[in-house]
């Protein structure tokens, strides 16, 4: 944390749009407070920007495109090692600040943001140098596919992981040659802000990278909708994502959406139970269950479902929440007041339909932090695969368990929601692993882990969960448009 910069929670401190390498303020004069979810306490104020504020972010990307995109890709790559290293000098100050701006605990906020945030940048740097050209001989003639960049890029990403997700829109667009403008959630600005002092001090061409705060209406949604942004690249819920699908159709924008997820967990009775019921404990709950890849249903086999259930639980209470800053806590505090509200109706709902609540369901308030969004981990059994609660996204730290006797009605259960996003299977037997794998309708499983990623690997949903996939190559040509030339031999 950088005290001086962000002052205390009695002087806010005012964050600034960064637009052609200067951070300027906005042209409106509207703020929204950012919350510190552990506690309701005022830090910051963030600006709602305009649609002037994005006019003005988007031209200075544009003027900017055609010398960022004329540099070497070797080059290029420099600059995202660059961004990496000065980033990785400001581990400590990202782990704090997404600490203290998401609710998550700190040691969370250390391994995934803040690990992942620099990771991003030179995972990426590494895989623009390892790109090989494609060349397709004919018998008189030679293809050569060329990449190039897209142009201007919107990138919009939510308050769960807020530099994670941000980092590698970032990394992968400006290393294919775009200029981009961010739009971070209005909930989480602070380490976006970050990012932008950091790509302000290694020097970044002024251009290449703006950001614009603000909410989705007055921010978002004009530049989604704007005649000079080429491409679109947006995580946040399924909702969102329809009206920036139709925003983005008419000027057939490139679009990438990453949304929301409704993921099982699936237990087999030969599975190794010690190490199931903590993989399953961890999907279901890492950050407060608010990752859109955690498993928020849990099929557990018919013959090891009591006793999967005991254990489950008992883990579950084990889980120490509280203050997010101290290094043994494992569960934090909820986004906000609202979110708490939609995931204590979703508990509410369940009793009404039919379920039982094993642990959890109160908010769990304590003397320190009675203003912030507090929920105790929950389990709920009992419910049937068509309830609301077992088919929509509640997307908190609330589990449901379900009991299957075949593979066959393991499958339809997972299958049985409009998400496909991702899952996992936990199975002594691996062939099995991999045909279950195989039948679920979404765009990852894991077969006895979870969250284990290989950033080469594709990411992305199917069916309400999104539309492409980003992650290794994957971004790298969603971020660039292949033109063939095919020359003809003499
Ligand atoms: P959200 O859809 O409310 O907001 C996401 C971003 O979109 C924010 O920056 C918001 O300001 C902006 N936005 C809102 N309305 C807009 C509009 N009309 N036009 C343009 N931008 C707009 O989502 P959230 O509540 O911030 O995040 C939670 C959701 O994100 C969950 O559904 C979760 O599953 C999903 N998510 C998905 C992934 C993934 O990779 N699939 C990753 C993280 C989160």
């Amino acid at each position: 944390m950088d005290p001086e910069k962000y002052g205390d929670v009695d002087e806010p401190f005012d964050l600034c749009n960064y637009i052609g390498g200067e951070f300027v303020c906005h042209s409106g004069d509207k703020w929204m407070n950012v919350l510190e979810p552990a506690t309701g306490r005022r830090f910051a104020r963030v600006p709602l920007s305009t649609a002037e504020d994005v006019d003005a972010a988007v031209a200075v990307a544009r003027e900017a495109q055609p010398a960022w995109g004329a540099l070497s890709i070797a080059e290029r790559a420099g600059w995202l090692d660059r961004i990496a290293d000065a980033l990785e000098a400001r581990y400590e100050d990202i782990a704090s600040l997404e600490s203290r701006d998401t609710g998550k605990p700190i040691s969370l906020a250390r391994a995934v943001d803040a690990q992942r945030s620099v990771t991003n940048f030179r995972f990426f740097a590494g895989l623009l140098r390892e790109q090989e050209s494609e060349i397709f001989e004919m018998e008189d003639s030679t293809n050569f596919v060329i990449h190039k960049p897209v142009g201007v890029g919107a990138l919009i990403t939510p308050w769960n992981l807020p530099l994670y997700l941000l980092s590698w829109k970032v990394a992968p667009a400006i290393g294919m040659g775009n200029c981009v403008v961010c739009k971070p959630s209005e909930l989480t600005p602070m380490t976006a802000d970050l990012l932008m002092q950091v790509i302000h001090d290694v020097g970044l061409p002024a251009g290449v990278v703006n950001l614009v705060h603000g909410d989705g209406g007055g921010t978002g949604a004009p530049l989604v909708a704007h005649k000079d942004v080429d491409l679109v690249s947006f995580t946040g819920g399924t909702d969102t994502g329809q009206k920036v699908a139709a925003s983005a159709a008419p000027s057939f924008k490139k679009l990438s959406l990453e949304l929301g997820g409704k993921n099982a967990s699936i237990v087999f009775s030969d599975c190794d139970m010690e190490a199931t019921v903590s993989g399953v404990v961890r999907a279901g709950f890492l950050n407060q269950g608010q990752v859109c890849l955690c498993g928020s249903r849990v099929l557990v086999e018919d013959s090891i479902y009591e006793q999967f259930r005991d254990r489950f639980v008992e883990a579950v209470k084990s889980m120490q929440i509280g203050d997010p800053s101290d290094e043994e806590t494992d569960l934090g505090a909820l986004i906000s007041s609202e979110h708490l509200d939609k995931v204590s109706s979703y508990v509410e709902l369940a009793k009404k339909e039919g379920g039982i609540l094993l642990t959890g369901g109160q908010p769990c308030l304590t003397p320190e932090f009675e203003h912030g969004n507090w929920m105790a981990p929950t389990v709920i059994e009992g419910l049937g695969p068509d309830s609301r609660c077992s088919i929509e996204e509640i997307f908190g730290p609330v589990v449901t368990l379900h009991r299957f006797s075949s593979e066959e009605e393991a499958v339809a259960i997972a299958n049985n929601t409009r998400y496909g996003l991702a899952g996992s299977v936990w199975t002594g037997d691996l062939v099995r692993g991999k045909r279950i794998s195989e039948s679920l309708e979404t765009g990852m499983v894991w077969v006895n882990t979870w969250l284990h990623r290989d950033l080469r690997a594709p990411f992305g949903g199917v069916k309400d969960s999104g539309v492409g996939r980003e992650g290794g190559r994957w971004s790298l040509g969603f971020f660039s448009e292949a033109m063939n030339v095919c020359v003809k031999h003499d």
